[in-house]
């Protein structure tokens, strides 16, 4: 029964059903019609003698009396020598005499004495109507049994339909299509499925999106603490008599970086749920800054980048110092990756107010301002031939945005296209 299509199941209970009121109505109108009738005429003599009863004194009762006559074919006579009427027998073959009720009854008159009534009613014989219902229920049946198909054909697609649309919806999710949207329509319980199932298909594409994004996040990241330590461990390997002390902590300041950023990557993907908390500290920003600068002049200088440093003062601000780092990274990352042909990058540090900006200046092609709103989403990037032959994955400023919101910043660019940009980011300094 379970593997039963849903069209076939409807079928078979709007058929049951049908049986049901039939098989009721057969009995009903044939086989108890007689008995049911009467039943029905006795209570109607019943009812008669009550009437009469209440009228006996009145000067109504000969109204009464004609009125049970006419209309219930109740006859009303003196008990003495009262003879039941003749009926004419319409055909002579037929021997059954028609049944009849016969009840007396005495009533009391004004003047105290008594008079004896006969009510007597005629059974009018049913055979005839048992067989022309019988005949009317063939039909009847015939009817039913269309109705009941075309009823059920009607119905189970009215409800099978939007159920089987749901399932090829929900096989194509299957599938991993977590665009699929489900059109559930008809009635309260599907558009209510279908509702569930939507929000169930976004959910699902969220999960997916984020497994994406971490995917590229880790990628992202460590490539440049791998290119530091890399290309140090190269030169160590090809000129060990130079192996400078500074050059070897390099290597081990980037492997920590590393390995903060690997411990760190699940919360940079839950940046975005909201999930990662801030490992906030107070810390010298602009030392911080320095070692970063430090850090990439080392890497780059061979390509014969300039990285230079405008600051006024020392500013000190709390607030996770890896995220920042990380933050000031890319967009250095991808200043140099865009500078000009003076291959110059300039990191200026400014104070104003409680409010500390940090601006990243490079003099290459700039972006156009059709491309400005857009840079700041995941996995943009203008369609250009860049210089580097690796590059990003179009997460690194979306990674500056998340957190720079995070720590309740402001963030921002101003560029020209053949002139350069100003990426900027400014943090209170609490
Ligand atoms: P990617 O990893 O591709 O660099 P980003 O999110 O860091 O991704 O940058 C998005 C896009 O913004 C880049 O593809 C690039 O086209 C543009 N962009 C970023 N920084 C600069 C810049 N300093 N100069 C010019 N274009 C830039």
């Amino acid at each position: 029964m379970d593997k039963l299509k849903l069209q076939w199941k409807i079928f078979g209970f709007l058929f049951g059903f049908c049986a049901l009121l039939l098989v009721i109505l057969w009995i009903f109108q044939t086989v108890f019609l007689s008995d049911m009738y009467k039943f029905i005429r006795k209570v109607e003599i019943d009812k008669a003698i009550t009437l009469v009863e209440k009228n006996i004194n009145s000067t109504k009762l000969q109204d009464v009396l004609n009125e049970l006559e006419v209309t219930k074919e109740i006859i009303v006579r003196p008990t003495q020598g009262f003879a039941p009427p003749e009926r004419p027998i319409p055909d002579k073959r037929i021997r059954k005499q028609p049944e009849t009720i016969t009840k007396a009854k005495e009533f009391v008159l004004e003047d105290g004495s008594k008079i004896s009534l006969t009510f007597h009613a005629m059974i009018t014989p049913v055979d005839a109507t048992v067989s022309t219902l019988r005949m009317q229920l063939f039909v009847i049946t015939g009817i039913m049994v269309l109705l009941a198909t075309l009823l059920a054909i009607i119905i189970s697609k009215h409800i099978s339909k939007p159920i089987v649309q749901i399932n090829q919806s929900a096989k194509v999710l299957a599938m991993g299509n977590y665009e699929t949207k489900f059109n559930g329509r008809g009635f309260l319980e599907i558009k209510e499925l279908s509702d569930t199932l939507n929000t169930a298909a976004l959910e699902l594409s969220k999960v997916e999106q984020l497994r994406r994004e971490l995917m590229a996040n880790v990628s992202h990241d460590l490539r440049t603490p791998l290119a530091f330590i890399y290309s140090y461990a190269e030169m160590m390997h090809d000129f060990p008599q130079e192996v400078t002390s500074e050059q070897s902590q390099i290597i081990m300041d980037e492997a920590k970086r590393l390995t903060a950023l690997v411990n760190d990557m699940l919360d940079i993907s839950s940046l975005e749920t909201g999930i990662a908390k801030l490992n906030k500290v107070n810390y010298n920003l602009t030392e911080s800054l320095r070692k970063t600068i430090l850090r990439m002049k080392e890497l780059v200088k061979n390509d014969g980048y300039q990285l230079e440093l405008e600051n006024a003062e020392d500013v000190c601000i709390f607030a996770d110092e890896v995220k920042i780092t990380q933050a000031i990274y890319n967009l250095l990352f991808n200043a140099i990756t865009y500078s000009g042909d003076d291959k110059k990058v300039i990191v200026r540090q400014s104070v104003n107010g409680n409010v500390v900006r940090i601006e990243i200046i490079d003099h290459g092609e700039g972006i156009s301002k059709s491309d400005l709103p857009y840079i700041w989403e995941r996995y943009y990037k203008v369609d250009k031939k860049h210089k580097r032959p690796k590059m990003g994955t179009g997460i690194g400023l979306s990674i500056v945005k998340k957190i720079v919101e995070l720590h309740k910043g402001e963030y921002g660019v101003e560029s020209e296209v053949g002139k350069g940009s100003t990426f900027w980011f400014q943090l209170r300094i609490e």
